[in-house]
């Protein structure tokens, strides 16, 4: 299986290469070659097999026999083995024809555990094997941070360090970067914001003496292998619910687009999927372009969920790339056009195509309390802001009710604990494996916004300085 950029212009790469090196030389994403195919008896074949067994079915054809297959089978057993829930992935009904499927039960109650458990054990494999190490350096607004620094806590052949804005996540968020002891990981407090933690990080890949001394590599969303592992539980859900037999829809909180690509790629693989309806709040700029055909940039409001407070959706290169025809220098131009202009319009027949393929809606911090205020009234169960979205958006969208439609429920109700508060009168508690974590102790570090003297401090704390 072999890996191509979305801008046509860097080297193909097999799956070991992707991994590690996430961004594509040439600016782009890279993206398989051709789609692995599962037919109907694929797919019936699928059920009954445990949540790992399962991902080692799917992510297997991708690897291409870069890692060995009992291998992999070890990675994802260790992956989804300290899942707070024996289902790893429960579904939850709602309504006749409305569920919801609990992606927050991993070590730091976000969706982003699915992929990160993965990707770090991944990293480490690889490189164990080609004894190398790397210094993964990263900014989070606050889900990524943690569930990389929980992945990578204790791999031998990696050094991490999370940028996060000073003051600016919420308090579970940073206990879960600054409690960790591990030798090897690092969360620094950046005086700045969540757009001056990223541009340092873009400064130091930029840095190419830097970049080469440290062996730098990054562990962002837009990483093929998050997406890989991303794909797995959309056939999870649509097998327990039906599929090849039915179709099922999903409904997804969007922010940077990888969780709902994850859904496109299982439909190129054959899975049977109605509808994709994207969930976003007062950053609206998915919805839009789905409404419009036009992509057009609009400052960042804060927001209850803010975890999908972002203006430019990394990911949505991939699908560009798909919606001009896997044309590389298309989607240049069309990237280049955006990043100038602000704006991007693909015209009528594009815009026709893109409608076919994704629903839109969009929520407002006021409408998001309700719907978490009615579904704990009506049902006792509680959402978190992010997965709140989902639920109105599948609501508002779904057109078939003959299909049923999964909501991603992205987040654990006790990571978001003010605004669940006060939008039901319930503060949620954290789970028993997260129980102490406002006791234990923190190791805050301070830093200005400031590249060279972050560049100095990763310098002092990487464990590799010097070797080959
Ligand atoms: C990251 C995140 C999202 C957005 O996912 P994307 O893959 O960036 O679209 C939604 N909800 C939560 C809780 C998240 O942490």
């Amino acid at each position: 299986m072999r890996y191509i950029s979305t801008r046509g212009q860097a080297p193909e790469l097999e799956f070991d290469e992707v991994l590690l090196t996430g961004l594509a030389r040439d600016g782009g994403l890279y993206l398989p070659v051709t789609w692995p195919q599962f037919s109907a008896d694929d797919i019936r074949g699928l059920r009954g097999l445990s949540y790992p067994e399962l991902a080692a079915r799917i992510i297997g054809p991708f690897t291409g026999g870069t890692i060995d297959p009992s291998d992999l089978d070890e990675i994802l057993q260790e992956s989804y083995r300290d899942f707070g829930h024996k289902a790893v992935a429960p579904l939850h009904q709602l309504a006749p024809s409305l569920w919801v499927m609990e992606l927050f039960h991993g070590p730091t109650l976000a969706f982003k555990d699915f992929a990160m458990q993965f990707l770090g054990r991944a990293f480490d494999h690889v490189l164990q094997k080609r004894g190398e190490r790397v210094t993964i350096v990263g900014a989070t607004s606050g889900d990524t941070g943690p569930a990389a620094i929980e992945a990578c806590k204790d791999r031998d052949a990696i050094d991490i360090f999370f940028l996060y804005p000073h003051e600016r996540v919420s308090e579970v968020q940073r206990r879960q970067m600054t409690t960790v002891t591990s030798k090897n990981v690092n969360a620094l407090a950046v005086e700045g914001t969540f757009d001056d933690c990223q541009d340092l990080v873009k400064a130091m890949f930029n840095d190419t003496a830097f970049r080469d001394e440290i062996r730098l590599s990054a562990a962002n969303s837009i990483n093929w292998a998050r997406i890989v592992a991303q794909i797995v539980y959309y056939f999870h859900a649509a097998v327990s619910l039906g599929a090849p037999d039915r179709p099922v829809s999903f409904a997804v909180p969007t922010g940077n687009f990888g969780n709902v690509y994850a859904g496109y790629a299982a439909r190129a693989m054959g899975l049977p999927i109605g509808q994709f309806i994207i969930g976003s709040n007062v950053n609206d700029i998915l919805p839009r372009f789905f409404d419009t055909g036009a992509l057009t940039m609009a400052g960042v409001t804060p927001t209850i969920s803010p975890s999908m407070d972002i203006q430019v959706s990394s990911n949505f290169e991939r699908f560009l790339f798909e919606l001009y025809g896997r044309d590389g220098a298309a989607t240049a131009a069309a990237v280049t056009e955006f990043r100038e202009k602000g704006t991007l319009s693909v015209g009528d027949n594009l815009w026709q195509r893109a409608q076919d393929t994704f629903d839109g809606y969009c929520l407002d911090d006021a409408e998001t309390r309700s719907v978490i205020s009615d579904n704990w009234r009506s049902s006792s169960y509680l959402l978190d802001p992010h997965s709140a979205i989902g639920v109105a958006a599948a609501q508002a969208k779904h057109k078939d009710e003959e299909t049923p439609v999964v909501v991603l429920a992205t987040a654990h109700p006790a990571k978001f604990p003010d605004a669940v508060k006060e939008a039901s009168g319930v503060y949620p508690a954290l789970p028993p494996s997260l129980a102490d974590l406002h006791s234990r102790p923190e190791r805050i570090e301070v830093l200005p916004n400031d590249l060279a003297t972050v560049q100095q401090y990763i310098r002092n704390h990487v464990s590799l300085v010097g070797a080959a």
